[in-house]
């Protein structure tokens, strides 16, 4: 089991697309084992975006990124960071495979609704951002039996 780290940004909160995004995780049999709302603030949009603060769209990206509430989330399950990209799709939303998520919703290469870990040592370093280790519930999914064979 692998755990990454999940945002729905700004403009996910603000079209009302929250459910949608979380019933994809949800429905591909992943748990869902932390969750919160919070407003971003520059510093932690500088810390979460770090490899990006030089690039001249920064400032776009942190007052996107700042706009309104965001919801975090920890997802888990068999190769969680790299399904989850996958589930995500392209950075901008016009070059996203239909069927991914930035594919289905996005028109945006900024504005593309989710965030998502890119390699398990950005999913380490993102998910100590946002989440304390107290924070994280696990729990057993009753329904593991029904998603896959007993040695997936
Ligand atoms: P991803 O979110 O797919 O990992 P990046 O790490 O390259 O993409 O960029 C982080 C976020 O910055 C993107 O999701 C998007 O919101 C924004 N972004 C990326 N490239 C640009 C750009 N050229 N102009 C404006 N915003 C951008
Ligand atoms: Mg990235």
């Amino acid at each position: 089991m692998k755990r990454t780290l999940v945002l729905l940004k700004p403009d996910c909160v603000q079209r009302r697309l929250m459910g949608r995004v979380i019933s994809r995780f949800e429905e591909k049999g992943f748990n869902i084992v932390g969750m919160k709302m919070l407003r971003v603030t520059p510093a932690l949009a500088r810390q979460h975006y770090a490899e990006h603060v030089q690039k001249s769209w920064y400032p776009g990206l942190e007052a996107f990124i700042t706009s309104a509430p965001i919801v975090a989330m920890v997802v888990e399950g068999p190769d969680a960071i790299r399904v989850v990209r996958e589930m995500v799709g392209a950075t901008n939303g016009l070059k996203a495979v239909a069927g991914t998520i930035r594919g289905d919703f996005s028109s945006s290469r900024q504005m593309n609704l989710v965030h998502a870990s890119d390699s398990p040592e950005s999913a380490q370093r993102e998910l100590a951002i946002f989440f304390q280790e107290e924070e994280i519930c696990e729990y057993t999914p009753l329904m593991s039996d029904a998603l896959r064979a007993a040695d997936e």
